[in-house]
């Protein structure tokens, strides 16, 4: 296998299913099962998971951004506790985690601890985003990715990589099998906000970016087939 340890960011839109809003069961029932045979075969994982299904503070017009990105953060909470449960109910031990206090209901980031959780085989789920408004969840998985010593972040996406221009809106559109940190900034390619790829650079933090929808690509990629697109360094 090409990693043993992996970050997945989920976006809270691959939470929604169909329904384009909220949280979709057997959409997370999907993904509990891509996770479950990557943990059958060995992989530690975590998960950072969105919260654009509930809440986006960029997109919400007339609030404060502080308030609106604290209600973003809270919405990825929600997302963390659906998916522990569907994970439970498919057998795998998880934890949610959050960098806001939400005390009742998830436990406090401390890495050290996420770190043991993750030798002793859980997924960790880390919610609550960074903690600090004005960031995204992408951010988070590349923060905690290094938090954890991860070897590499699987970006879930509904398109199959990354593309030289929108393959919805261009017939011409080519998708790239690698492309550079430094290519993706300078073309501002729609892979990941800009601080987040700034700190895959500066840490020679490689990411996928693969197609959600087809069962079966994470770990594929784990064994090596040319899937998706691989963001390093050169
Ligand atoms: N957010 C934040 N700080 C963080 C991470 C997230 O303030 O460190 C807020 C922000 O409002 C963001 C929302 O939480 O829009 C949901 O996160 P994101 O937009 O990254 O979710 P995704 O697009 O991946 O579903």
């Amino acid at each position: 296998m090409l990693y043993n340890k992996i970050l997945l960011k989920l976006s809270g839109e691959a939470f929604s299913g169909d329904k384009g809003h909220g949280i979709n069961r057997p959409t997370l029932v999907s993904l509990a099962k891509e996770i479950k045979s990557l943990v059958d075969s060995g992989i530690k994982v975590a998960v950072v998971i969105g919260g654009g299904n509930f809440w986006r503070g960029r997109d919400a017009e007339n609030y404060d951004r502080v308030t609106a990105d604290s209600i973003g953060m809270i919405a990825t909470v929600m997302n963390g506790l659906a998916f522990r449960d569907v994970l439970q109910s498919e057998g795998i031990s998880a934890r949610v985690m959050s960098a806001v206090e939400v005390p009742r209901f998830a436990e406090i980031l401390i890495i050290p601890k996420a770190r043991a959780y993750m030798e002793n085989g859980d997924v960790v789920i880390f919610s609550g985003g960074t903690g600090t408004p004005f960031f995204s969840t992408d951010t988070t998985a590349a923060l905690r990715a290094l938090d954890i010593k991860a070897q590499a972040i699987f970006k879930a996406t509904l398109v199959d990589g990354v593309y030289d221009k929108d393959p919805h809106k261009f017939n011409d559109a080519v998708k790239y099998d690698s492309i550079t940190y430094m290519q993706v900034l300078q073309n501002r390619l729609a892979v990941m906000d800009s601080t987040a790829i700034s700190l895959c650079m500066d840490n020679k933090l490689p990411i996928h970016i693969f197609n959600l929808d087809i069962p079966g690509n994470i770990i594929n990629i784990l064994k090596g087939q040319l899937i998706g697109t691989i963001v390093k360094e050169n």
